[in-house]
């Protein structure tokens, strides 16, 4: 499948990694978006949050239990996790992808 973050997960695309196990990828930001931008992904392919199912629902309440282990090692106590499902929401790739926010006051939700 032609997949930026599969393609990532795969080790066909380099990246930074800040954490990871056997579901869960988590990597800087190539273009961050705050002075802390990391993308927490499931290792299997899901389109999105609306892609989200009761067979895959493990995955992603796995990537919320990481998530505080991420944020601390990345020494952030106050951060923003965002996702954004379809174009007109902001999504420019297709495979599920939780921001992590940090670093800076984030101000109100756009
Ligand atoms: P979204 O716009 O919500 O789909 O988020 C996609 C994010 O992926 C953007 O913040 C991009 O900067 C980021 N991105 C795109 N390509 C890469 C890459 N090769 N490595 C790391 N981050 C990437
Ligand atoms: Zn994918």
């Amino acid at each position: 499948m032609d997949c930026l973050f599969c393609k990532i997960v795969n080790g066909e695309i380099p990246n930074k990694t800040v954490y990871e196990d056997d579901r869960v990828l988590a990597f800087y930001d190539i273009d961050p978006k705050a002075p802390v931008h990391v993308l927490v992904i499931p290792k299997v392919h899901l389109s999105g949050a609306a892609a989200v199912t009761v067979d895959t629902a493990a995955d992603v309440a796995h990537i919320f239990e990481v998530i505080p282990q991420i944020a601390k090692s990345l020494d952030l106590t106050d951060f923003r996790v965002v996702t954004n499902n379809g174009p007109d929401a902001g999504q420019t790739v297709g495979h599920l992808h939780f921001h992590i926010l940090g670093g800076r006051v984030l101000g109100e939700m756009g």
